[in-house]
């Protein structure tokens, strides 16, 4: 493959919304076999709404208002979109939120911070429960096509938020475009098993190729099994618990629309965060590569 003919391969490329990092880039993703994907702001909007507030009633009186201003605060510090959906949500119905201290996310898990000198923790059970709190019988499954997050004051359960976004108007296109140039599109979450099988459903991929309840390292393990067994993996993933599956990956596809530490991490950006464009740098790199031979 001559230098200049790839080059001109990435000029088209800029020309779709696809940013590729060096030339070289082509080549794995003309060799790609199977392409997992993300899917909060990946395959789905990544646009979450708080949709539901589940109050626990628990001693010591914690009301709906307080529950939003205390998971509302830790989570207005989140970058994460399950936290800006619940600080949205929040803000909406109590007005200005509390100062936070000692704010942290758990990539994939949650987040902590301190709220009125309260010890606040957000996310999924899991979190919780390594942060010793217990959670009440039948909290750990989330209703279907919702993620639920629990959240807990000074070790104590007070409540459940539920968020949900929708699947982007092109994702099931783009499933069907990918599966037709011979690829197999995988669905690899953190999100729980119930709303991973239902926005697979939708968008066309089999229940057995969704991997779901996954920690940001775990991405990365899932990649390297496939590639373990022969495949060659892309990644395509918006999220900063993406990045490590994204540099893992033999091609990894950032959403141009998703966060710094992502686009560093993939080799190649589509710009507009549209997943047909991936299934256009696929075809690219195919004609571009072949131009050459
Ligand atoms: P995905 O792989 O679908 O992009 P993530 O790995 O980013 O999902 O997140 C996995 C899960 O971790 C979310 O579904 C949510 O339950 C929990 N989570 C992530 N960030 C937060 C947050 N800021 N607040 C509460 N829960 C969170
Ligand atoms: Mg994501």
């Amino acid at each position: 493959a001559t230098p200049t003919a790839l080059l001109v391969g990435t000029g088209r490329g800029a020309s779709l919304g696809i940013l590729v990092k060096g030339p070289e880039v082509l080549e794995s993703t003309r060799r790609v076999d199977t392409i997992l994907l993300d899917k909060t702001g990946t395959v789905t909007t990544g646009a979450m709404t708080l949709v539901d507030v589940v109050v626990a009633g628990v001693a010591g009186g914690v009301d709906r208002a307080d529950l939003l201003r205390l998971a509302g605060a830790v989570e207005d510090a989140s970058e994460h979109p399950v936290g800006g959906a619940i600080a949205a949500g929040a803000r909406a119905e109590v007005g200005e939120l509390p100062p936070v201290v000692d704010f942290a996310s758990v990539d994939g898990l949650g987040v902590t911070g301190t709220v009125d000198g309260r010890l606040v923790v957000v996310g999924r059970p899991r979190l919780l429960a390594e942060r010793g709190v217990v959670l009440p019988a039948g909290v750990a499954a989330g209703g279907a096509g919702r993620t639920c997050v629990v959240v807990a004051v000074d070790g104590v359960a007070i409540g459940l938020l539920a968020v949900a976004d929708a699947v982007k108007p092109t994702s099931a296109q783009a499933v069907r475009e990918l599966r037709e140039l011979g690829l197999r599109p995988m669905l690899l979450t953190g999100d729980n098993a119930a709303v991973a099988q239902a926005v697979a459903a939708e968008v066309g991929i089999p229940a057995d190729d969704v991997v779901a309840e996954v920690l940001p390292g775990e991405k990365v393990q899932v990649v390297q099994r496939l590639q373990a067994g022969g495949r060659v993996v892309a990644m395509v993933g918006d999220g900063v618990n993406d990045a490590p599956a994204l540099a893992a990956a033999d091609l990894g596809l950032s959403m141009g629309t998703g966060t710094d530490v992502a686009i560093e991490a993939g080799d190649l950006t589509l710009v507009r965060g549209d997943l047909r464009v991936a299934v256009d740098a696929i075809r690219l790199a195919r004609s571009t590569l072949r131009t050459i031979k």
